[in-house]
């Protein structure tokens, strides 16, 4: 399946780790149709075994602390923790139902002690800002000017199913009222006489 995103408003993120749910969310939040793609069958897999499956998600100290303690370049981190501080990651969390504490040297971990608490927390965020998340494999980028602007997924049997389908019986995807990404089989059941007002205004 090749993604078109040459338009500007659609947002393609791919691998569903800590940064990409992020991003994902930041992207949604600013009002992107976002689709994020990860290829295993669900988000956070490194997410959570960190910190021994505890989540040490990040670290109480001042932000000159924080970046001495970076070992290689650590000034390179400056504007993306200026912009969103250990500080604001903790509210993040904590704003959004998971609770955490501060160990000794500053460590920060959810209270449950359960880093899969965090990729929950990023999966609910992202979805609940209507980002679609779905299983699938980026094998190439199309680049242009410098700027990616297309990429190519390996492309589950499902959703290929799926557009298949819509190339079959000639759909217009402008006139399409679902989310694209959102279209499954089972939508195909709802067509009425024959036509597909399902999909229409
Ligand atoms: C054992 C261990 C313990 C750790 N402990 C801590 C800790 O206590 N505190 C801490 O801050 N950090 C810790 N880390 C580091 C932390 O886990 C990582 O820094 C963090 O998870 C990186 O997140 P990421 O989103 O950048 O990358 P990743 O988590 O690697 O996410 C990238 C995602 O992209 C997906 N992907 C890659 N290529 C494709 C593709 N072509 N198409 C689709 N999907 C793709 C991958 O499947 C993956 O899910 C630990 C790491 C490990 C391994």
């Amino acid at each position: 399946m090749v993604i078109d995103m040459s338009g500007g408003k659609e947002v393609l993120v791919i691998g569903g780790g800590a940064s990409g749910l992020m991003a994902a969310c930041a992207a949604a939040e600013k009002g992107a149709s976002v689709l994020l793609i990860e290829r295993n069958p669900f988000c956070g897999k490194k997410l959570n075994i960190t910190g021994k499956g505890r989540g040490n998600l990040t670290n109480a100290c001042e932000l000159d602390e924080f970046l001495s303690n970076v070992p290689v370049n650590g000034r390179f981190l400056y504007r993306a923790l200026t912009d969103f501080s250990p500080e604001d990651a903790v509210r993040f969390f904590n704003s959004r139902g998971v609770p955490t504490k501060t160990e000794r040297g500053n460590r920060v971990f959810p209270v449950s002690d359960r880093a899969r608490d965090l990729t929950d927390c990023l999966v609910r965020t992202a979805k609940s800002l209507g980002v679609s998340i779905r299983e699938d494999t980026c094998v190439r980028l199309t680049v242009s000017d410098g700027k990616i602007i297309g990429a190519l997924l390996q492309g589950d049997l499902a959703y290929g199913g799926v557009l298949q389908q819509m190339i079959a019986r000639k759909i217009d995807v402008r006139k399409v009222k679902k989310p694209l990404f959102d279209i499954d089989y089972s939508d195909f059941f709802h067509i009425r006489d024959n036509t597909y007002e399902f999909y229409y205004d």
